[in-house]
């Protein structure tokens, strides 16, 4: 009776308006009741990254807690609930928990340095049942339940993390939404609005937007949240033409900067673009992609963030568009333009300027190198004798004028030609396939062969029909190439015959030359043991425990790559 009482409040609550939530902010949560506890005990919690911080091919998914530069804090379930999955990966979240409240969210918690004891119990057992360090596990409801401010681990720095921290998510655990845990009750000391660097204007002459569009940069001066623009009250423009912004945000008493939560941007006081970083989907995440101006990200190291969309962006942060954000000034009229950016606290900045509409200021697009004409939103290929690509539906965000070239082979380690697809600075949704021909000297090689970029980075691949076959990410140049040679395995701390009766660990570090690490298995006396990797220093080891007694052991390790070659290491041991 109790319990279904609780379980009838619990669903109530959350249709309580929650009156602290910073209200001047539009978004779907501020009406439910969520009172989320900061999982770490540092107070002011600060920020080393913010939810939907601009990053590489995707949008910060979490906030970074700032754990002193140190690892081993405790972190705690930020709401009662049970543990609905445990993770173990190389690289990624590397240590990583996620908690299933009862309010309908899912909290996850990553980059940990050890999981309790309880659960450290658990996650070894289910290693073990597997042979395989990495694991993603989804115990019972049962198995693990936690109450609010239960210790469930300790803060650390493991998978790819780029220094000690906590990531933090707060995901819809129906839709697996991933949602600004800001907007959540999790609250940061905030009073500095956003900063505004630069602004942009970009002269799309009603074309798709690309590398070839005239843009047109222009410094912003101001502070306290008023901005102008430097030395200019007045911009001349003509025809179609699209804005962006360069904008950064502080926090109280932090030097570093986040990520800004809203863009809105009006012309002559109507709404014409907005995006909120309020919640997203992890399958549109690369989008950023997209949402930037992607080639002034990678030849101007610069985040632009364009105010107009690309008709192929499946991202859903935008509202209020009229005509995608494009505005087309032909009227001969003065307009007011006003940017207006906001930080998830409801800290503001806004930049005005004026534009007047004059037919004279145009710059025209270049003309285009001659090239086949791709189509968003549909399924694109090309082919001749020896190359063949296929773009499936939703890779391109834009039409494209697609240019292929074929170049001659390199010196060592190919297989075929280079073959030049399009260019790098064309942003891809989703990976493309890639088919090329071979030379008839691959023939004894079939096995080992991948497709690899200028940088003779592989994209992975196997021989078929005919072909190697690979689905690069990225446009770029490819040719085939073969890793015939096994991973590397250098011992840090064992030798045969060593007493390791005083070592707690055995050490290694391993690499491969090429295709990448599949996998690692270690064994002592024949028996597999686990095995811990930390993919960005390499470093491999087992920590020794009961299973090990004391006397003469036999340990050996087996390291293969992509292209199954393999590399063992064995020695004796005494323990
Ligand atoms: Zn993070």
């Amino acid at each position: 009776m109790v319990e279904k009482l609780q379980k009838l409040l619990g669903v109530l609550t959350i249709f309580i308006l929650n009156t602290e939530a910073s209200a001047q902010l539009k978004n779907s949560y501020s009406t439910l009741f969520t009172d989320f506890k900061t999982p770490l005990s540092i107070n002011p919690p600060a920020l080393a990254g913010s939810f939907g911080e601009l990053r590489a091919n995707h949008f910060h998914s979490g906030l970074d807690f700032k754990t002193n530069k140190q690892t081993g804090y405790p972190i705690f379930a930020t709401e009662e609930g049970y543990i609905s999955r445990i993770r173990v990966q190389n690289s990624g979240f590397g240590l990583a928990l996620y908690i299933n409240h009862p309010n309908g969210f899912t909290s996850v918690y990553g980059h940990l340095s050890r999981f309790n004891p309880k659960i450290g119990q658990i996650a070894k057992a289910m290693q073990y049942k597997n042979k395989s360090y990495e694991i993603d596990e989804f115990p019972n409801t049962d198995l693990i339940t936690v109450h609010k401010g239960d210790i469930i681990a300790y803060s650390g720095n493991t998978g790819s993390s780029g220094g000690p921290h906590l990531h933090f998510e707060i995901r819809d655990a129906k839709t697996e939404a991933t949602i600004n845990p800001q907007l959540l009750g999790i609250q940061i000391p905030d009073q500095i609005p956003p900063v505004i660097h630069s602004m942009y204007v970009y002269r799309l002459n009603g074309k798709p937007f690309n590398e070839f569009t005239p843009k047109q940069y222009f410094q912003v001066i101001g502070n306290k949240g008023n901005y102008s623009l430097n030395k200019v009250n007045t911009i001349n423009l003509s025809g179609d033409v699209g804005f962006g912004i360069v904008t950064t945000d502080k926090h109280n008493g932090q030097s570093g900067t986040n990520g800004v939560y809203m863009i809105e941007l009006e012309v002559d006081g109507a709404p014409i673009f907005a995006s909120t970083l309020e919640k997203f989907n992890f399958e549109n995440s690369r989008a950023i992609n997209s949402h930037l101006d992607y080639p002034a990200l990678l030849s101007l190291k610069q985040s632009i963030q364009k105010s107009f969309t690309d008709p192929g962006n499946p991202l859903q942060i935008y509202s209020h568009l009229i005509n995608n954000g494009r505005v087309s000034f032909n009227d001969g009229k003065l307009h007011l333009v006003k940017y207006t950016i906001s930080d998830a606290q409801g800290n503001k900045s806004t930049l005005t300027f004026n534009v007047l509409a004059n037919d004279k200021a145009v710059i025209p697009t270049p003309k285009l190198p001659l090239g086949t004409s791709f189509i968003y939103g549909k399924v694109n290929e090309f082919n001749n004798d020896k190359v063949k690509i296929i773009l499936p539906k939703g890779t391109l965000y834009n039409d494209l004028n697609f240019v292929y070239q074929k170049l001659p082979k390199p010196q060592s380690n190919s297989f075929s030609d280079i073959h030049q697809i399009h260019n790098e600075l064309t942003p891809l949704h989703t990976g493309f396939e890639l088919w090329i021909k071979p030379d008839s000297s691959l023939n004894k090689f079939q096995t080992k062969a991948l497709i690899v970029n200028m940088q003779r980075v592989s994209q992975g691949g196997f021989f078929e029909n005919g072909y190697v076959k690979a689905q690069p990410k990225k446009f770029g140049s490819f040719f085939v190439a073969i890793d015939s040679i096994a991973p590397n395995i250098v011992p840090l701390n064992i030798a045969n015959e060593k007493n390791m009766s005083q070592i707690s660990k055995i050490s290694f570090r391993i690499s491969d030359n090429l295709s990448g690490i599949k996998n690692f298995n270690g064994y002592i006396d024949g028996k597999w043991i686990l095995m811990e990797f930390d993919a960005k220093s390499a470093n491999l080891w087992h920590t020794f425990d009961e299973q090990t007694l004391p006397g003469k052991h036999t340990f050996e390790l087996l390291v293969t790559d992509l292209k199954d070659n393999v590399k063992t290491y064995s020695a004796e041991f005494y323990r």
